[in-house]
């Protein structure tokens, strides 16, 4: 809540939540996946009561289809809600859409690419259309190689979609972007891929620390 107030009201440029339990799955009256409250959901409904902000537009690149989510946010015209997950649903003028993530066993070519392709055809031009006055990025690394919702991505992956959201905050939002932690269960993983995404967005390069042993 307090880093979507700050980022609304231009006191950060932008901001990343390291919020160790996903709140995408808690919808009005149910939850699942370890979601028990939706903090995206919840930290917009505050920012608004505060006259901070309206419309907001979120990506949603966990493994999994954003439910709790998109109950929320279903018939609330000031939320665009693009979520990659596992079926295509894009009504053409709506703005509640799923994207099917690319399957990566069937794929000849590098799933992070297949992913980024995607992301930049189902995001930015949307969000763009929509006008929205912050956006965020529900980061889940799940989708991971080796995580459990392996979609064999890598940090390569992330660090693209880092930079189609900053790109797009720039030209849609003055920045406004907030990055907030969905799935994944590694902890290996999320020492070595969430640094350089918050390096990313401080506008910083990440050195990857040497590898010992
Ligand atoms: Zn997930
Ligand atoms: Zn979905």
């Amino acid at each position: 809540m307090e880093a979507m107030g700050r980022v609304a009201a231009g006191e950060l440029a932008n901001a990343f939540c390291f919020i160790g339990a996903g709140g995408h799955h808690a919808g009005r009256n149910f939850f699942g996946g370890y979601c028990c409250f939706n903090d995206v959901v919840i930290a917009l409904r505050q920012a608004r009561r505060t006259g901070r902000l309206r419309r907001v537009a979120i990506l949603d690149t966990d493994a999994h289809h954003g439910d709790g989510t998109r109950d929320l946010v279903e018939a609330d015209p000031d939320v665009l809600h693009v979520c990659v997950c596992g079926s295509d649903y894009a009504p053409p003028e709506g703005t509640k859409v799923d994207i099917a993530a690319p399957d990566p066993w069937s794929l000849n070519g590098s799933p992070d690419e297949a992913y980024l392709a995607l992301v930049r055809q189902a995001f930015p031009a949307r969000a763009e259309r929509f006008r929205p006055d912050l956006l965020v990025w529900y980061f889940g690394f799940d989708t991971h190689r080796g995580d459990y919702g392996d979609l064999g991505l890598t940090l390569a992956a992330y660090l693209g979609i880092a930079d189609v959201m900053l790109e797009t905050a720039g030209r849609v939002c003055g920045g406004k972007l907030l990055v907030v932690l969905g799935g994944g269960s590694r902890t290996d993983l999320a020492t070595r891929l969430i640094p350089p995404i918050i390096a990313k967005l401080g506008g910083l390069a990440h050195r990857q620390p040497a590898a010992t042993g």
